[in-house]
């Protein structure tokens, strides 16, 4: 199921059935994968190493021909316009600057549509869009990883493309940098309103930087929908654990609430009959008790800001985050409260609760 959310009007961009198999293998590693993106969005491309997100982001490049399938760029067919004609930017990992000129030089290269004497001046501007205007004149090699990262992104804006790609762009920054990294590039692409699809198998990037995320498992899309509309209402268990922590519920639902191992609880949706649930680890509160029906904690993290607890009931496990006052020791016996609503999975996610 595609739950797409975005504004009604002309899509920048359209993917319509792409479909990609590589010799020898037994499912295409781009499977039927539709999705529209509006100018000024970003939209993080998200899933395990090998659900086909680059491969994806290749054909949206030019760099991969779809074996069917459609790609169109407003609404001209540009599935098979050679790359250097799609306007369309690619940042890699490896930044890829070259080391012979200087940073003003590496961004006025990209500057083609300018004529020649206007190039340095514009390319210090865009340098002061991300502070380096200083640098200008440094090579790159005088530059720690973020920087390169940032100066490598600022050419690329500085051709003026109507679509800008980014491959796991923060993959080689560590975890300090690579934070900040995001918030500072999410500026800019808000502040240029630059239309932005990033690839990424990490939860957080995605959720942090995108507009929207869609979410990739063997090759197929199984969601689109904003950051909070993934999170809490999931197309099925593999998003729901994608996305974070969850707990898998079965319930017997009557409207608004279902019975579960855990008593009632209330539902984020109507429902009737046998359903699957996904309740976050957030909604779940923990309050001691003696009862020989409680749980026990198995395990617990300490996160700074709050507790990730382990719990074990008969042959069930549970999560559950709980804020860092008045801590609960492992070993300790807990009855499990729910202190939220829980989200009702859609059918197909029954069959795949078990994968
Ligand atoms: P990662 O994050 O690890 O790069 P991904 O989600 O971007 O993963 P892809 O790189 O798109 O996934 O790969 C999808 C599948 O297609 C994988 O099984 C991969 O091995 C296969 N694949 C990708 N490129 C080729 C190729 N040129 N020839 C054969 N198989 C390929």
């Amino acid at each position: 199921p595609i739950h797409s959310t975005a504004p009604a009007s002309t899509p920048l961009l359209s993917t319509r059935h792409l479909v990609r198999r590589f010799r020898d293998a037994d499912r295409p590693a781009v499977d039927n994968v539709c999705f529209e993106l509006y100018r000024g969005e970003i939209l993080a491309l998200l899933g395990p190493s090998g659900c086909g997100k680059t491969t994806t982001l290749r054909m949206i490049a030019g760099f991969e021909t779809p074996d069917s399938g459609s790609v169109l760029l407003g609404e001209r067919d540009i599935t098979n316009v050679p790359t250097q004609k799609r306007r369309i930017g690619m940042v890699f990992q490896d930044y890829a600057l070259f080391p012979h000129m200087t940073l003003a030089e590496n961004v006025a290269f990209a500057m083609t549509h300018l004529p020649r004497k206007q190039r340095h001046a514009r390319a210090l501007e865009w340098l002061a869009l991300v502070n380096m205007a200083e640098l200008g004149e440094r090579f790159p090699e005088e530059l720690s990883g973020g920087q390169q990262q940032r100066v490598a992104l600022v050419r690329t804006l500085a051709a003026e493309p109507e679509l800008v790609l980014l491959d796991e762009p923060f993959s080689n920054l560590d975890a300090g940098l690579r934070e900040r990294t995001r918030k500072e590039m999410r500026e800019l692409f808000k502040k240029t309103g630059t239309t932005v699809i990033l690839v990424t198998h990490d939860q957080a990037e995605a959720m942090t930087m995108a507009d929207r995320i869609g979410v990739m498992r063997q090759g197929r899309l199984l969601q689109v929908g904003p950051p909070q509309a993934v999170y809490r209402e999931p197309a099925d268990a593999f998003v729901a654990e994608f996305l974070g922590h969850t707990n898998l519920l079965e319930g017997e639902a009557a409207g608004l609430s279902a019975a579960t191992a855990l008593g009632p609880i209330s539902l984020n949706t109507q429902a009737h009959g046998p359903v699957t649930l996904s309740l976050r680890p957030e909604d779940l509160a923990l309050v001691r008790s003696e009862d020989p029906d409680s749980a026990i904690i198995v395990d617990r993290e300490f996160r700074g800001h709050d507790y990730f607890y382990l719990l074990a009931r008969g042959d069930s496990r549970y999560c559950a985050i709980v804020p860092n006052h008045d801590p609960l020791e492992v070993g300790a016996r807990v009855r499990l409260q729910t202190a939220g609503e829980a989200s009702v999975l859609p059918d197909e996610g029954r069959s795949q609760t078990q994968h």
